[in-house]
């Protein structure tokens, strides 16, 4: 048996929870190229489902995380103080909320992104005294009991097996063609004597990445935020996914204008790759009993060493309006290939590095991420019946590697419709 198919059999006995679309074994990546045992290279336009916003083994994270290593610097300290923790708090501080003009207390709930809905949904209840939680139709906000409950996923809510509780889902923006859908949940919230209490808070995307690429328009969001002012619910906006740069700023909510009441991040905070996630809390709610949240691995020094160290991309505005001219660059290039190519009945969605083709035939995103794989490129689908093909480039990608892979996606199109 050679080596390659050792690995692979070894791999069938992981338990297949996630759907394997990448049939290789990669053993390399550096910035946006992933290599293969074949040695094989890819254009990476998944970025570890957004987690690597800064792409693979980023030269200076690696560097500081060498450094650290070789110092003997503490790698788990749970609650305990450190000088990586107190570097991070800092800097997160002074380069991200200071001139944004925002407060907030960073709460460490946990190493992932399903922890920081958690602890969000947890402190909203016990804050407000009430129980209920809205969230938006093809919403996503992760895989344990009580983020799986305010997901709007069909499938997967029933994977779960058991009744999920105190949650509604109303309809997101552009759910329903040519109606502001907010006018139901203003409704719903009027009415609310006649059947459900008013929620604890509301939990929302800025543009859904599970869920297709739905961009909210801003004004929506806005309009959202007034909702929760006037009725005194608490606005959480889930940033795990839309966050840390993936829309154009380091927020999501930034251009809408918004002050959400709590703040959920993760996948690409820490910068690497390593686990890793924070909770943004208005100052006054917070009430924490010490003890009433805590976890192990909330104090990863490695993550706060590279965290630290990837704010360095936000200390000027240089890396938004980089983003900003390459999207330019990526849109234009999908709407030539929708043009070009009618017999895909595409949509293209999105904002800033978080974009999509939505295809109206049935099975053709699937194809295409398979086509484009074959042809050294790697992207995922999303939405409710994987209808979209999603493009996550690295948010540093030069662009001709933007370029490469984006000519990698219309050929891909181009073999399956002609
Ligand atoms: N919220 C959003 C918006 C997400 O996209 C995800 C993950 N896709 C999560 C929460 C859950 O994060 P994790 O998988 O790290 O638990």
């Amino acid at each position: 048996m050679t080596q390659d198919m050792k690995v692979i059999e070894t791999l069938e006995s992981e338990v297949r929870s996630y759907v394997r679309s990448f049939p290789t074994v990669f053993t390399k990546a550096k910035g946006y190229k992933m290599w293969d045992k074949a040695g094989k290279e890819y254009i990476d336009f998944f970025s570890g489902a957004g987690a690597l916003n800064y792409g693979h083994n980023d030269p200076k994270m690696k560097e500081k995380l060498v450094e650290y290593i070789m110092s003997d610097g503490i790698t788990h300290s749970l609650d305990m103080a450190s000088t990586a923790k107190a570097e991070f708090l800092n800097t997160f501080n002074e380069v991200i909320l200071k001139p944004r003009n925002l407060d907030y207390k960073i709460m460490f709930p946990g190493p992932t992104g399903t922890n920081t809905v958690e602890s969000a949904l947890k402190l909203a209840r016990k804050v407000t005294g009430r129980t209920d939680i809205i969230s938006f139709t093809n919403g996503f906000h992760g895989m344990t009991i009580g983020s799986l409950s305010v997901t709007g996923n069909a499938m997967k809510r029933k994977g779960a097996g058991i009744p999920l509780q105190n949650t509604v889902t109303m309809p997101y923006d552009n759910y329903v063609d040519d109606h502001d859908t907010l006018e139901y949940l203003e409704r719903f919230l009027e009415d609310s004597g006649s059947g459900v209490d008013i929620p604890a808070a509301i939990i929302a995307e800025t543009v859904q990445g599970e869920g297709g690429i739905n961009a909210a328009r801003f004004e929506w969001l806005k309009k959202l935020e007034q909702i929760c002012k006037r009725w005194d619910i608490l606005l959480i906006i889930d940033d795990v996914q839309a966050g840390v740069g993936r829309t154009g700023t380091f927020f999501s909510f930034e251009p809408a204008g918004l002050k959400p009441d709590i703040v959920c991040m993760s996948k690409s905070l820490s910068g690497y790759g390593i686990p890793f996630a924070i909770t943004l809390i208005r100052p006054d709610l917070d009430i924490w009993t010490p003890g009433e949240h805590n976890g192990t691995f909330r104090g990863n020094n490695h993550a706060f060493v590279t965290a630290t160290a990837s704010l360095d991309y936000w200390k000027d505005d240089t890396f938004e309006k980089e983003i900003k001219e390459k999207s330019q660059i990526i849109y234009e290039s999908l709407e030539k290939i929708v043009k070009n190519y009618p017999e895909i009945k595409g949509e293209v969605r999105g904002r800033g590095f978080m974009v999509g083709i939505a295809s109206e035939v049935e099975g053709l995103s699937d194809k295409v991420a398979a086509k484009a794989f074959e042809l050294g490129l790697i992207m995922e689908t999303s939405g409710p019946k994987d209808e979209v093909f999603k493009l996550f480039p690295p948010l540093n990608i030069d662009e001709e590697g933007l370029k490469k892979g984006l000519a990698i996606i219309e050929e891909s199109v181009k073999s399956l419709v002609k």
